[in-house]
């Protein structure tokens, strides 16, 4: 009788060399192996395919401005179609420097500190990339956007998380100055936040400030959302800030501002050292982004008003969709900024929140976004994320289905 050993060494000896093509070509030991698809794709799916209002992943539902899209068209026909250079096209690094300087009154050198990515997730992943090294420590506070942690731990790094505390979701320092450690590299911040629509105040940063000024600790702070903030609070970037600008990232997204989340294209402001290493890591990746619409938006970004009245528009779809969910039994949280707006449904179910969210997508036909996604630990207040910019139409809509719940 043939023993298992046997018959295993001689399949070995025999051919080796295709067991070893098999086991080496299919085995990709992961670097994200604790990762699914995203809450954004499955729940946009799960709408889709049951027909369902989306108020899920957020993105505005009506049309991007007519002359923003016109001017793309006329540049691409007038032979705009080749590379910009690997940092984005200069007169665009020059409209945003001159648009810092106006918003918050520092001047921002266009040549050395900003760089055009394709969209405000890339320029946080480069900045992420640029600085860890393993074993690094980056506090991050949950909820947090959802490619944080893995942007964090693809690097080798570890994401020390702090709970932003419920319902209102503020940072509590005291905290955070306990989790930092030697090996704290970084501080990660969003303002306004998503999923939550909590912004930042002076006395937050003046915290962070005296957290971080005598050590070397980086700060990457998320501002997609910069003019999507409501109630007549200013926006605290770390671009008023030239100490702490110093040892920041600050990333940003046109997609937010533009309503144009499909163009994918945003830009990261450093210092002049940090932004060189940025750079090194940027040429090799993705080297220039799309030139259309950077020879476009170089011009459209003097249109103050457009970005101005951002946050009046937006603050009124908060408002009105506030006002439709009072006849549904959701508990609505505050929201200061951002597109998002959470809600309790404690009164309506005692389900965990993702089975509540594809169950009411399912059977109610509106999709939202459960907000244990934003927690490694999948913590669930039982709280869900509505996306607010939309048609007034679609936002009636839903909260009409909502109140059948
Ligand atoms: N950060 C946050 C908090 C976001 O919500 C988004 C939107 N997806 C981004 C960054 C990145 O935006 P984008 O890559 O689409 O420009
Ligand atoms: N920022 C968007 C949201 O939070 C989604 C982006 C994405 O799908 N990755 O809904």
């Amino acid at each position: 009788m043939i023993r298992l050993t046997n018959l295993l060494n001689f399949i070995l000896q025999k051919h080796k060399s295709y067991l070893y093509v098999i086991i080496f070509a299919l085995y990709i030991h992961s670097k994200l192996p604790n990762v699914g698809t995203t809450i954004f794709t499955t729940m946009s799916g799960l709408a889709n395919q049951y027909n369902a209002i989306n108020l899920g992943q957020g993105f505005p539902d009506y049309q991007m401005s007519e002359e923003l899209m016109n001017k793309v068209n006329e540049v691409m026909h007038k032979g705009w179609n080749q590379y910009v250079p690997m940092q984005g096209y200069m007169p665009l690094r020059e409209s945003i420097a001159e648009k810092a300087e106006f918003l918050y009154s520092t001047r921002i050198n266009p040549d050395t500190q900003i760089t055009i990515t394709p969209g405000g997730t890339y320029a946080i992943y480069t900045a992420l990339t640029t600085v860890l090294q393993p074993g690094d420590e980056v506090i991050v506070f949950e909820p947090a956007y959802d490619s944080y942690i893995p942007n964090i731990e693809i690097n080798g790094a570890v994401p020390v998380l702090i709970d932003l505390k419920f319902p209102e979701y503020k940072i509590d320092w005291q905290e955070v100055k306990r989790k930092v450690t030697p090996k704290t590299r970084m501080i990660m911040l969003n303002s306004p936040h998503n999923p939550t629509g909590a912004v930042l105040g002076e006395e937050d940063i003046q915290q962070l400030w005296a957290i971080v000024k005598d050590t070397n600790i980086f700060i990457l702070s998320d501002e997609v959302y910069e003019h999507l903030i409501f109630d007549n609070i200013p926006h605290q970037s770390i671009l008023r800030y030239p100490d702490l600008l110093e040892r920041s990232f600050v990333c940003f997204s046109f997609g937010k501002t533009y309503n144009c989340t499909g163009w994918k294209l945003g830009y990261c402001i450093s210092s002049p050292e940090t932004m060189a290493e940025f750079r090194k890591v940027h040429q090799f990746n993705c080297f220039s982004c799309h030139t259309p619409s950077q020879v476009a938006l170089a011009e459209y970004l003097k249109k103050k008003e457009d970005y101005l009245s951002l946050g009046g528009i937006m603050q009124q779809k908060r408002d009105y969709f506030v006002d439709l969910m009072k006849s549904t039994k959701f508990d609505m949280l505050s929201s200061h900024g951002s597109y998002f707006i959470c809600a309790q449904y404690n009164r309506i179910s005692d389900e965990g929140d993702k089975d509540f969210a594809v169950r009411i997508t399912k059977e109610f036909g509106v999709a939202t976004i459960p907000v244990s996604s934003f927690y490694k630990a999948g913590t669930d207040n039982k709280v869900v994320r509505f996306c607010f910019s939309k048609k007034n139409e679609t936002l009636e809509a839903a909260a009409e289905k909502f109140c059948n719940l």
